[in-house]
């Protein structure tokens, strides 16, 4: 993007890049570099959070009365490039880029004033109750009870695929309040204290070894009504909204990092070679759509899916191409360079198979990709 930088862009982008450097700790950088999941624990994530709220960039997307720096989509584009080229925590997503929104445009005033700071600072940490065992894809299926007893519901059932369930202090689940009519008109979002009684959590081990998920049991747990967002049976709509945010993004400036890693380590093997130079020639197209999208020219309602099939797509093509230099004839000659990227080669590739699951399946994507251009 240099060449394209106008000289307040570059002073911009040179602000970043001096704040990342004087102020991201070598530790936390290190261990950033060698977690294989695009989720970050939260003794990683949040300290790094901590240092970028104090400067007022934590939530480079929030409008500024809510405490955001007040950055157009280019200066956002900038800030998560350098970043990521600075090997960063990823700040987690679920409070920041998934429940925020949501709240911003159907939280009362009271709700956004007691909520939306606590995301900003770290004291809330949450987790995403949407997916039970036999709705994933067929989200709008899902039966978790919530029942109306006074001012409460009382909840029974349980989510599956809770990441960080058991880092979190809130959960945003969606629960059913109606069995009447479509089973997305029954449907109401509620926000959860995970110290509620009656709430337990049980751990899933992934492919990988690692721990990020969960599921998650309720037996007669109460929740005030008080703590639903949106309208009772309107649900639906919050997930919709809080779906597009969760798709789409920007992933390209982590993956062309994670390509110049990958090229580092790669051996004089003109095959490898040339996949990598194919690999960065997609990933020159995905930054040119991922800018459109962030300046909202052309198919403006599609971009969260085609984004995350063309990102999730790519990372998993760098994955294999790492692995195929991992299993190159006289590579371990070169291992006491060993990039961390490459050190936790097999890991990222197991745990980035999930990668093209989570936040709805590429097969749904390419459904609703298909669907709005078809009609
Ligand atoms: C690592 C990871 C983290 C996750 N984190 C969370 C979380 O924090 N919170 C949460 O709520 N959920 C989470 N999920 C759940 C995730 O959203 C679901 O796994 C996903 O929506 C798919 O649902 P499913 O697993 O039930 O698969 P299914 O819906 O059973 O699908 C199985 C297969 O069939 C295909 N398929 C299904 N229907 C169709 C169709 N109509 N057309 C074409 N193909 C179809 C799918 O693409 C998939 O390949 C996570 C999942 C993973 C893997």
């Amino acid at each position: 993007m240099d060449t394209a930088l106008s000289p307040e862009l570059s002073a911009f982008r040179d602000e970043v890049r001096s704040f990342i450097a004087a102020n991201l700790p070598d530790d936390l950088r290190r261990a950033a570099r060698r977690t294989p999941s695009v989720f970050h624990d939260p003794d990683v994530s949040l300290p790094w959070q901590r240092i970028l709220n104090a400067r007022g960039w934590a939530a480079p997307d929030w409008p500024v009365e809510f405490g955001g720096p007040g950055w157009d989509a280019v200066q956002r584009y900038i800030f998560i490039s350098e970043c990521v080229a600075a090997d960063a925590p990823h700040l987690a997503p679920m409070g920041l880029k998934m429940v925020a929104p949501v709240l911003m445009h159907y939280g009362t005033p009271q709700q956004q004033a007691y909520y939306l700071p606590r995301i900003l600072s770290g004291e809330d940490y949450w987790c995403q109750g949407f997916s039970e065992p036999g709705s994933g894809s067929d989200l709008a299926s899902l039966r978790l009870r919530a029942d109306r007893d006074g001012s409460d519901y009382v909840l029974n059932g349980s989510k599956i695929w809770t990441t960080h369930a058991h880092f979190a202090n809130r959960m945003f689940c969606l629960v059913r309040t109606s069995a009447e009519g479509k089973p997305q008109a029954g449907i109401s979002f509620l926000l959860i204290d995970m110290d509620t009684p009656g709430i337990r959590i049980s751990p899933i081990h992934t492919l990988a070894g690692d721990h990020e998920l969960n599921q998650v049991f309720f037996d007669d747990v109460r929740v005030p009504q008080a703590n639903r967002l949106g309208a009772e049976n309107d649900g639906w709509s919050v997930a919709k909204h809080l779906l597009a945010f969760e798709r789409g993004g920007v992933y390209a400036p982590a993956l062309v990092a994670r390509l110049r890693e990958v090229e580092r380590a790669c051996p004089e093997d003109p095959v490898l070679r040339q996949k990598i130079a194919r690999q960065a020639v997609s990933l020159e197209a995905l930054q040119a759509i991922e800018l459109k999208a962030l300046r909202k020219e052309g198919p403006t309602a599609m971009y969260p899916s085609i984004l995350k099939v063309l990102g999730t797509e790519a990372s998993q093509a760098i994955d294999v191409l790492a692995c195929d230099i991992l299993g190159t004839p006289g590579w371990r000659a070169r291992e006491a360079d060993l990039p961390d990227d490459i050190a936790v080669t097999v890991p990222r590739y197991l745990n980035n198979r999930a990668a093209s699951i989570y936040a709805g399946s590429n097969e749904i994507q390419r459904d609703i990709i298909a669907k709005m251009m078809l009609g």
